[in-house]
């Protein structure tokens, strides 16, 4: 089998060495966090050794951070935690922030994916002290938020401001206390950890309720013995992130010269959200009138993993909300496809990515 090209990042990385070697480490011994024996007392030094790690990569304390099953949970707990207040999320949000509140109040955002400040403010201005939800950076454009400003926004009319940062941690730099971010989501698996970890990283001041509740564990803001060997490699992978985000102006580098590259071979491919501030691993392009579930099979059949539509909905293709949400006229929305790279990316899968969609633009112009 020729070697295959992965560039779907964004929806899972491949697991780092440093993660796995944790994460084999907590498997080979016994131990529940919550058992005062020996046993007990390792595993648990081995959740907060993680925890640590995961503070320090968001710029928070290390009893801030509650783990979770995953991003998706992470969400749920932010918004349905606060089921007291008035809550608007931004229309781009990932599919577990949207389903989260059936009343939630979603927020515009402009062509290039960037929410409206000004629909933001008319909206705490009627409704006061809201719950606010916009994500650090999107996971199908790449999009980044001013969230200092948006942050600044909330807290002026006393608001509190959630940030979905799965995509952008380990990143972009992430600081919760600079930022003004008071609740954000992290996910293990998109930093190199292991699916089936993540957590709410909570600043002090601010308790959402409990959604899953029993027995006390962390500090009684999710029931259930830790995920211990998946929170050890996320905590790994949380380490690792801080010290490879010098490597992100490298990486955008090498997605600006496949972008050119892909232009300057198949001119009829679009760019999404180019003009914004962007995560320096995400593209998303389209071959305008050519569906993206076609474009994904043509590159799976050259040995190329990318995705089509939202990211962790790639296999059940539908059109994007985030691109309908962006204004995309529905003949790019229904083409666009994303690739992601990361810090192992090499060039020859870029050119091999290259030539495939190259090839795939000359048969449809030709057909
Ligand atoms: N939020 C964003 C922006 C995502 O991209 C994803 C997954 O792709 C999630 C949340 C869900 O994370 P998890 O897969 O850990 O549940």
């Amino acid at each position: 089998m020729p070697e295959v090209a992965y560039l779907d990042w964004n929806a899972t990385a491949p697991l780092l060495p440093a993660a796995r070697e944790a994460l084999l480490a907590a498997l080979g011994h016994p131990g529940n966090p919550s058992s005062v024996h020996a046993f007990g007392r390792a595993a648990r030094r081995t959740v907060e050794d993680a925890r640590a790690a995961v503070a320090a990569l968001v710029g928070a304390a290390p009893p801030d951070v509650v783990f979770t099953s995953g991003g998706t949970e992470a969400n749920a707990l932010a918004l349905a935690g606060y089921a007291d207040r008035p809550v608007a999320v931004s229309a781009i949000e990932h599919a577990s922030v949207l389903a989260a509140r059936d009343d939630a109040v979603r927020i515009p955002v402009d062509e290039d994916g960037r929410v409206d400040i000004a629909a933001l403010d008319a909206f705490l201005r009627v409704r006061g002290p809201a719950l606010v939800s916009v994500m650090f950076a999107n996971n199908e454009t790449g999009t980044i938020q001013p969230i200092e400003a948006i942050a600044s926004c909330v807290h002026a009319h006393g608001g509190t401001l959630h940030c979905d940062a799965v995509q952008a941690a380990g990143r972009v730099p992430v600081d919760m206390a600079r930022q003004g971010i008071d609740m954000l989501t992290l996910s293990a698996h998109k930093l190199g950890g292991a699916t089936g970890a993540g957590a709410l990283v909570v600043r002090a001041g601010q308790r959402p309720a409990a959604l899953i509740r029993g027995g006390g564990q962390e500090q009684g803001a999710r029931a259930g013995t830790e995920n211990v060997p998946g929170v050890a490699a996320f905590g790994a992978a949380a380490q690792a992130a801080v010290g490879g985000l010098s490597g992100a102006a490298k990486l955008a580098d090498l997605r600006d010269r496949m972008e050119d590259a892909l232009r300057a071979a198949a001119p009829a491919t679009r760019v999404l959200a180019r003009a914004a501030p962007r995560l320096p691993n995400t593209s998303c392009l389209a071959l305008p009138g050519l569906d993206s579930a076609t474009a994904v099979m043509a590159m799976d059949l050259a040995g190329i993993a990318i995705s089509a539509g939202a990211a962790c909905s790639s296999g059940k293709v539908r059109p994007s909300h985030v691109l309908a949400a962006m204004r995309v006229p529905a003949d790019v929305a229904g083409a666009a496809v994303r690739v992601s790279l990361g810090p192992s990316t090499r060039q020859e899968e870029i050119d091999r990515f290259v030539g495939a969609w190259s090839s795939l633009a000359a048969r449809r112009a030709a057909a």
